[in-house]
């Protein structure tokens, strides 16, 4: 028994008849009463949830069934009617319809109509929970952020949802009734799979789980991941397939992201160790190289031009001098080479070696400079920058035995917080481009992982030593900018270097002055440097040079010299990387006892220079290990001068 009693609305023309009917039923329902058809229709308005409506066939101004009729329009209640035998016709016909529930002839039997009014408050009760059942599964539906679809055993949808209708077509769901995915997106690849896919559910009679579908629509990628399952009949029979499909392209693309990311601190980690180890052994090597190069030079000026030594002496040296450039190559690599950077504009760099690229490139390639219009600073040593061009395009010219095009463009672009998140160790503000791009050979990708390792070539012996690319990347890291490569076998490379844009504008070009044999030099030079065989040829060449030398392989000792000459020092030529003590801290300290002092410092490797990210002051100079005599005795003698 319902706590809530239902209503009934009552409607007859005879008010005897309306109060019988009110004590037959007004124990167990709400009774309203209506008099006339239009009375009844304000009630049925004025109270939404009458259950059932029982009235006369024949009234005044319209019929029992046409008041039922209109009823209907406005409500849920369950239509019944009381008739007499003349309209039994059109009562029958309009149960037939549907459109009434059902009637009772008169004159009735109270039991009779009790128990009928009864049913058709119980059928009522039942169809309201139907209507809240369906709406509660539309509410679902509908509200779900997952597309969900009903489709028949042809593939037609029967029923989506919203979200579905939404994102696969960007319509409404009722359009869908009826078509196909293909009909949708067109015969493509990912609808054809797809539904390839449903047939096998529906054929095999099993769900499939989180099935991946990537999916084109107006030129960007969707991940969908897909459920299915059949729609069986009690009988076991297949008719149709339930589906529900979730946009994934989010978390794809996250995933996506994070493996690359992964990727790309692991290929940095990499490169880090062995720029370490490159590093480390070029450090090692300049020294070795110091002794055999100075030495060598020495015999070289010491021999009569016509001694028979001096050939081989000459071709000694020549092969010292060439692992000297694979050292500095190395050490550009590892980031730990001294470098002056100034602020350059890359439009003039590129201006400055067009000519050398052209003639380095041959005939039958077409070299095409596309600068930017406003200048492109950045602060970096103008010989790298013309390193790496020179070694971007000699790659291309490489990779194009046929002729070609290389393109080398210049460009300032604004890096956004989006892309610094997605490339490891790049932080958002505005950059330079420097871009070099070839329609060449191309690289397949295991080769694009490995170019920027020192040593890696495709080349045969003799023709590459791979040392191009791992400068390149050295140059750059020092700068602190990335690089990246985008290339496709049989289509081309273009390898895309950002460098941080330099607020300031380019320094006047650095003035190189013509080499001159320098002066025999007068002067005294306090040479510290703790490889003994560095400093001995080393203060071998000054002395050579005509220069009063004092010299100790110790930090610490040089303070004492120092004071005992306080007069007599004019320059410390010092290693910068020393242990205890590095070079500029000495001549820090020893400026404070020399007055005027004048520092030459020598380095084969800035690694300490660059870890602690030690400056060196402005009125000193570097000469970068290994050297000859005359290289020095020009730095000296500058220094002296200057
Ligand atoms: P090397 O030129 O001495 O081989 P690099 O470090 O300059 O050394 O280049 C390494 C390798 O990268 C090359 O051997 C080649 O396989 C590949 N490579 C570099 N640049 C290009 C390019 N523009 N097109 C195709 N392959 C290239
Ligand atoms: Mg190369």
């Amino acid at each position: 028994m319902d706590l809530i009693k239902n209503s009934v609305l009552l409607v007859d023309d005879e008010p005897q008849v309306l109060i019988a009917l009110e004590d037959l039923l007004s124990d167990e329902f709400t009774v309203f009463k209506a008099q006339s058809p239009q009375a009844a229709l304000e009630v049925v308005e004025q109270q939404p949830g009458i259950a059932v409506v029982l009235t006369d066939q024949r009234m005044p101004g319209m019929t029992g069934d046409e008041l039922l009729t209109r009823v209907h329009e406005a409500s849920n209640a369950t239509r019944m009617l009381v008739t007499g035998f003349a309209d039994l016709g059109a009562v029958i016909r309009a149960v037939n319809e549907g459109r009434i529930f059902a009637y009772v002839t008169k004159p009735w039997n109270p039991d009779e109509l009790q128990i009928m009014v009864r049913k058709a408050a119980e059928h009522y009760r039942l169809a309201q929970e139907l209507v809240q059942e369906r709406t509660l599964l539309h509410d679902l539906m509908d509200n779900v952020p997952d597309g969900i679809y009903f489709k028949d055993r042809q593939l037609r949808y029967l029923r989506t949802n919203r979200a579905f209708a939404r994102n696969v077509s960007g319509s409404q769901s009722e359009k869908l009734v009826g078509k196909r995915l293909v009909d949708l997106l067109g015969p493509v690849t990912d609808a054809l799979n797809a539904e390839a896919e449903d047939r096998r559910v529906m054929s095999e009679g099993l769900p499939a789980q989180d099935v991946l579908h990537e999916f084109q629509q107006n030129g960007v990628t969707r991940w969908i991941s897909e459920t299915k399952a059949p729609i069986r009949t009690p009988t076991g029979e297949t008719i149709g397939l339930v589906g529900i499909a979730r946009d994934v392209t989010e978390r794809v693309q996250t995933e996506a992201a994070l493996r690359r990311a992964e990727e790309q601190l692991l290929q940095s980690q990499k490169m880090e160790a062995i720029g370490q180890l490159a590093g480390g052994v070029a450090h090692d090597f300049n020294n070795v190289l110091s002794v055999i190069l100075g030495y060598g030079e020495i015999l070289l000026e010491e021999l009569p031009k016509d001694d028979p030594k001096h050939g081989d002496i000459s071709v000694m040296v020549g092969a010292a001098q060439r692992a000297a450039a694979l050292t500095r190559q190395l050490l550009a690599f590892s980031r730990r080479r001294m470098v002056q950077p100034d602020i350059v504009d890359l439009n003039t760099i590129v201006w400055g070696v067009d000519k050398m690229l052209r003639r380095i490139i041959g005939e039958d390639i077409d070299l095409r400079t596309m600068l930017a219009s406003s200048p492109a600073t950045v602060r970096a040593d103008p010989s790298q920058i013309e390193q790496i061009i020179l070694n971007l395009t000699v790659n291309a010219r490489d990779a194009m035995p046929k002729g070609g095009t290389i393109q080398i463009e210049t460009a300032t672009v604004e890096l956004d917080e989006r892309y610094a998140s997605q490339h490891v160790g790049v932080t958002a503000g505005t950059y330079v481009l420097l871009r070099a791009t070839d329609n060449g050979t191309g690289m397949d990708a295991a080769t694009q992982k490995r170019v920027f390792e020192p040593f890696f070539t495709t080349k045969e012996v003799g023709r590459g030593t791979g040392l191009g690319l791992s400068t390149v990347y050295g140059i750059v890291q020092q700068c602190r900018g990335h690089i990246v490569l985008v290339s496709e076998l049989g289509r081309g490379t273009t390898f895309s270097i950002y460098l941080p844009e330099a607020e300031e504008p380019a320094a006047e070009p650095r003035v190189r002055r013509p080499q001159t044999r320098p002066p025999a030099g007068s002067g005294t030079v306090l040479v510290v440097e703790d490889d003994d065989e560095v400093r001995q040829v080393t203060v071998r060449m000054l002395r050579d040079q005509g220069y009063k030398v004092i010299d100790t392989g110790k930090p610490e000792n040089a303070r004492s010299l120092a004071l005992e000459n306080r007069a007599g020092v004019d320059v410390l030529l010092v290693d910068i990387v020393m242990p205890k003590t590095s070079g500029p801290q000495l001549a820090e300290e020893l400026a404070e006892i020399v007055p005027g002092l004048r520092v030459l410092y020598m380095s084969g490797y800035a690694g300490a220079l660059v870890d602690r990210e030690i400056k060196l002051s402005s009125s000193s100079d570097y000469i970068e290990k290994p050297f000859v005599p005359s290289t020095l005795a020009k730095k000296i003698a500058d220094l002296l001068s200057g």
